[in-house]
């Protein structure tokens, strides 16, 4: 399959007043239309870095060292600021954690709506195209919708609106990082529900950053596993939810029904703590955490490939 997207060889620091903080390390993969990829690991491991880099909207302060970002063979990290903010919302949009943060409190749903749709592409400002693509993600009265405010509406009914405003302008690329993290158990479950609905009638690329393995099971056909600013695993989530092979990616998954939580679903804690990423080891990151570590871990980390689709960065995980 063609990626629509795809995140080569990328290195992302931060400057902090310890250092660099290396945030992504030579992160590499792709997309392709119609497919649904997750992004899951511990808090801290880089996933909003990757996400942010993937539209283009890193922090200031975020340095990026090496690689590229490709949108049809474009490099959008490379582009001049107006040709950035052109593909913004047109061909990759973005739906964040906490839908209040996307929404200006002193605007109603409708007129904020309009304006995004309309930088773009006038005829989508209509208010009934606006309305329809409010019912499209189930909000139940658009039109009232659209005469709120943002603060009228529920955390769950906000998100429903961000989504619909990522979706106006058709993007080729929707990425969403932890779209239900901030929502009650719930809400949490009817918007998966209305993403696993849009998967079949958005024919882009979905990238869904979450902590939560039941989205990924529900909603991805693959998944990358990041750890430490690197993606120490990846492959399809049937592949390597029944055969994961990096010590990390297996204590994540130690699918021990009492270690995942039954409610949330959410990945357990595992033992130790993530390292600093001001001073990475030129080994395995992992290593101290690791049961099966061995002295090769302390040199660098060869990329295996165990079968279709599956690449594993451990040292343990070879022929
Ligand atoms: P979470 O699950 O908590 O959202 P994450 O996987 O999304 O975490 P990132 O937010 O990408 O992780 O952060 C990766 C690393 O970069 C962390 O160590 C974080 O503290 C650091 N970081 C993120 N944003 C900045 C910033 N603007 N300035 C400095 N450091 C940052
Ligand atoms: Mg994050």
């Amino acid at each position: 399959m063609t990626a629509i997207i795809s995140v080569e060889n990328l290195s992302i620091s931060y400057r902090v007043p310890g250092g660099n903080l290396r945030a992504l390390r030579d992160v590499s993969l792709s997309v392709a239309r119609g497919e649904v990829l997750g992004i899951m690991g511990e808090s801290g491991c880089g996933k909003s870095t990757l996400a942010a880099a993937m539209i283009n909207l890193l922090p200031t302060g975020a340095r990026i060292s090496a690689g590229a970002v490709r949108l049809a063979g474009t490099d959008m990290l490379r582009l001049s600021p107006e040709d950035q903010r052109r593909l913004r919302g047109r061909s990759v949009a973005m739906v964040f954690q906490d839908p209040m943060t996307a929404f200006n409190p002193v605007l109603t749903i409708g007129r904020q709506l309009a304006d995004f749709a309309g930088a773009h592409d006038p005829a989508r400002a209509a208010p009934a195209a606006l309305a329809a693509m409010l019912g499209r993600v189930g909000i139940p009265d658009p039109q009232r919708c659209l005469d709120r405010y943002p603060h009228e509406l529920s955390g769950g009914m906000r998100q429903r609106v961000a989504i619909a405003a990522a979706l106006l302008m058709q993007p080729d690329v929707l990425i969403a990082d932890e779209p239900t993290t901030a929502l009650d158990v719930t809400m949490e479950a009817q918007i998966i529900h209305l993403l696993r609905d849009l998967r079949s009638s958005f024919d882009g690329a979905i990238v869904i950053v979450t902590h939560h393995l039941g989205v990924i099971a529900e909603l991805c056909d693959r998944v990358a596993v990041m750890y430490a600013g690197q993606v120490v695993e990846e492959g399809p989530v049937d592949s390597l939810f029944h055969d994961p092979r990096h010590p990390y990616t297996r204590a994540l998954l130690a699918c021990d029904p009492a270690v995942v939580d039954p409610a949330s679903g959410r990945l357990p804690a595992i033992g130790g703590r993530i390292p600093d990423l001001t001073a990475l080891p030129e080994g395995c990151a992992f290593a101290p955490r690791c049961g099966m570590a061995q002295p090769a871990c302390a040199s660098p980390v060869p990329r295996h490939h165990p079968g279709p689709g599956r690449s594993v960065l451990c040292h343990g995980a070879g022929p």
